[in-house]
């Protein structure tokens, strides 16, 4: 097993970079949180080594590899029988590096390091630099060469036309070997490594702009401590500006958090959200009481039932195994729908569908949609336009679905955003500046719908993870069926939670 204290990685010294207490919690009291990005990493990590395997050369795979990598790396470097070393192993300073690809040419070795995205992205800058100067540094001992750095990244145009056949999903033509920096990473390593030790106490960091920059922190509800004043809310709720520079050098400046002492002069208006949105915030929570539009029951008028409530799930593949698919489209594999008949009835108990990796399964998902929303009636789905209608759009441009274009396009013109039609006219202090379905809920009296059980799938990058976990071969029927019935009650649970908005802003109109 790697070792814990008084060492660094790659990612210790990333996160350090962030935030020194974002490096004390990774070493100190790790979250152990699965992601569908590393799924989708470890596929095309996987594609990446099948591409350069291909050729009749001497292969180390170091894969997997965690007893004594570095000795094993060392070895195959000194003895100039390996051409390629996958996982190869490198410890310099106290610091571990695990690199993708090391390919030996006659003059120095080309370190190739690999990346699920679509591009060269400016945080990959100082986190290969780090990678480069520990494999330098090492090659340097052994009285060897790095001679080129590149990025391995995933081409968006490539398309899988055969199943299996991944020629040209690899894009390796960034060279980045002048364009790294290596000058700072000693000094880095000095400044991180004692956070690193057994006996170092967690820093005092307070929560701000830098917990999402580069990356969002996972430890970020662990560590907010903006919420704790007693009797305030924090003006960092406010959609869009409670996170701008010039809001919190103004809060820090007048020494509070508190939401009611920011100036009128920061709100700004948004499209589809009720004009002075932000001053309704503040004024909710000084009232602590919610906000109705006065105009609600106009807006409601306009709906006509039986009314439906709908949502989609999508997953970004990164290795595409849908024919006709690219590795960042957003492949539908499940939707829920709930319908209302009246308001005197109850809601229907829902239909779904939900498949993983049928080749045609876009088909199967529209010709079942159009039947469970019939032809008549409003259809609601929370956030519709970054979801819903793209993935309907797109549909009508696949092979396989352009026949069903003029159902699809009756389902779109009934389509309401259920989150603009809050945004503009309701609002609670439960929901904390947020819009976002799971907050709206909690601001709905006697709803019983809850999102944060243990265990639970709690949102869409939970519910990728479980379409990862059903299309890997590596994983049990036991988890891939647990993943099933969690799915099953995450999709449901949005629709109906979407039926209980709606009711509720009829509710209050009556
Ligand atoms: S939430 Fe923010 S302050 Fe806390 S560890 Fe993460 S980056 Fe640091």
């Amino acid at each position: 097993m790697p070792r814990k204290y008084d060492f660094l990685t790659k990612t210790k010294i990333t996160s350090g970079l962030q935030c020194h207490k974002k490096l004390w919690f990774d070493v100190h009291q790790p979250l152990k949180k699965e992601k569908a990005i590393f799924y989708g990493g470890n596929r095309f990590g996987s594609q990446v080594i099948k591409n350069y395997s291909k050729k009749e050369i001497n292969i180390l795979d170091l894969t997997g590899e965690f007893r004594q990598p570095v000795e094993k790396t060392t070895k195959a470097i000194n003895s100039e029988n390996i051409d390629i070393i996958f996982e190869a192993a490198f410890e310099f300073s106290n610091t571990l590096v695990r690199t993708d690809v090391l390919i030996r040419e006659p003059d120095g070795w080309i370190l190739l390091e690999a990346k699920s995205s679509t591009k060269l992205k400016p945080e990959h800058l100082p986190d290969i630099s780090i990678q480069s100067y520990v494999v330098r540094k090492s090659l340097n001992k052994l009285g060897k060469k790095l001679k080129k750095i590149k990025l391995v990244h995933v081409n968006t145009k490539f398309t899988l036309k055969k199943i299996g056949d991944y020629q040209g999903l690899i894009n390796d033509e960034n060279d980045l070997t002048e364009r790294l920096n290596e000058n700072e990473i000693p000094n880095n390593i000095k400044e991180l490594l004692p956070i690193t030790s057994k006996d170092s106490i967690c820093p005092k960091i307070s929560t701000g702009i830098h917990c999402n920059k580069p990356y969002s922190c996972d430890y970020f509800d662990r560590c907010d401590t903006s919420s704790n004043e007693k009797n305030i809310t924090p003006f960092t709720i406010l959609p869009y500006i409670g996170k701008s520079q010039d809001l919190i050098d103004y809060m820090t400046e007048k020494k509070t958090n508190d939401l009611q002492k920011v100036p009128t002069r920061f709100f700004k208006d948004r499209k589809d959200y009720a004009p002075g949105y932000h001053q309704i915030i503040q004024s909710a929570h000084k009232k602590k009481k919610p906000w109705f539009n006065s105009n609600l029951k106009n807006v409601l008028k306009n709906f006509k039932f039986p009314l439906y409530f709908m949502d989609f799930e999508t997953v970004g593949q990164v290795v595409p195994i849908i024919k006709g698919t690219t590795p960042y489209y957003p492949l539908p594999f499940q939707w829920s729908v709930h319908k209302w008949i009246s308001k005197d009835k109850p809601v229907d108990k829902g239909k779904f569908f939900l498949k993983f990796n049928d080749q045609d399964i876009e088909r199967q998902f529209i010709e079942t949609l159009i039947q469970a929303v019939g032809d008549k009636g409003t259809i609601f789905a929370h956030n519709a336009k970054g979801t819903e209608i793209k993935i309907l759009e797109k549909l009508k441009t696949k092979d396989n679905c352009k026949s069903l274009t003029s159902q699809i396009d009756n389902i779109i013109k009934r389509i309401e955003d259920s989150a603009i039609i809050a945004k503009h006219n309701f609002y609670s202090p439960i929901m904390n500046g947020d819009w976002g379905i799971k907050s709206i809920v909690k601001a709905i009296p006697n709803c019983k719908i809850n999102y944060e059980d243990e265990g639970n799938i709690s949102g869409g990058t939970d519910a990728q993870l479980a379409w990862f976990k059903n299309t890997d071969i590596n994983e049990t029927k036991e988890e891939k069926e647990n993943q099933k019935k969690l799915l099953l009650e995450y999709c449901s649970k949005d629709t109906l939670a979407i039926f209980h908005l709606i009711k509720y802003l009829f509710e209050y109109e009556q």
